[in-house]
């Protein structure tokens, strides 16, 4: 029997037969071939076909948040997925158990059941890339919360009154410091000039640009803001970071430090450890096929 994981990325729809942490093999579409949410699940039923006709289980990663029963609450990237039974609508074209959650959730119980998990009992999970996600695990059990919203660490305030707007709608949340666009745009404002992605902007700030130096600085003023709230509310083992930007990490770790240690509320919540997840491109799919085991 074949278990499938499915993670649905901003550019590709990849399905993955799975056997424990091992993607067997994979099918690719290309998220921009679908139109609306029809043809997005369309898209992903046809890459299962091709791997297996007898799906076991579908785990389905998404860049959004759905309840409890499957169905989505929001999905921005995709117009029209607000309210669609997602869980439902899939298992009707696959004919197997759905189960749908939240990507960087998913990150999350990848790494627990998989990665740094294995030692820290309780941990947040950031995931940072375009977006800024999260995911929480306390425990050894992932907390979705009551609603499924549980770990939108990205919407976290860092200043609702002056703070740039965020692709949420909202003023000053953390993704509009630590995410792509907030980051590309704080080395603008420094006089840094236009870099297009993250990585030309990590190596000029390996090159000694001063700017790249203080917007890496900025992200990590701001997610130890962040970090030392969640500390306060929640006393965590240890903090895991993936995603694009989780490659420039040690420019980042610094400030974050530094900072943590001046607004943590004691000593012991600012000395927490901040890993770096070492599963890989693979852990969507991973940890999607683990949903319908838990
Ligand atoms: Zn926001």
């Amino acid at each position: 029997m074949a278990r499938i994981g499915v993670d649905f990325g901003g550019t590709q729809i990849k399905a993955g037969l799975v056997d424990e942490r091992v993607v067997v093999r994979s099918a690719v579409r290309n998220t921009r071939d679908a139109a609306g949410p029809s043809d997005v699940l369309d898209l992903v039923a046809d890459a299962i076909r091709e791997l297996t006709s007898t799906p076991e289980s579908v785990g389905f990663a998404i860049p959004g948040e759905v309840d409890g029963n499957g169905r989505c609450w929001r999905l921005p990237n995709v117009p029209g997925f607000e309210g669609v039974a997602v869980a439902d609508e899939l298992s009707r074209r696959v004919g197997c158990r759905v189960v749908v959650e939240n990507d960087a959730t998913v990150a999350a119980l990848a790494e627990m059941v998989y990665g740094h998990g294995r030692q820290y009992a309780s941990f947040a999970m950031l995931t940072l890339g375009t977006g800024v996600g999260g995911g929480l695990v306390l425990n050894h059990q992932l907390w979705r919360g009551t609603h499924g919203f549980a770990g939108e660490l990205g919407h976290l305030p860092i200043d609702r009154q002056q703070g740039w707007p965020c692709a949420c709608g909202l003023l000053g949340c953390l993704e509009s410091y630590a995410g792509t666009k907030g980051l590309l745009a704080t080395y603008r404002e420094l006089g840094g000039g236009e870099a297009t992605t993250i990585l030309e902007l990590a190596n000029a700030t390996r090159a000694g640009s001063a700017a790249g130096r203080q917007t890496f600085e900025r992200m990590g003023w701001a997610l130890a803001v962040v970090i030392s709230g969640i500390q306060n509310v929640l006393d965590l083992d240890a903090f895991v970071f993936t995603g694009g930007v989780s490659a420039s990490f040690d420019l980042i770790e610094p400030a974050l430090r530094a900072t943590l240690g001046k607004v943590a509320f004691a000593p012991p919540l600012a000395a927490v450890p901040l890993l770096v997840s070492e599963l890989g491109a693979a852990a969507g799919q991973i940890g999607a096929a683990l949903l319908p085991t838990l």
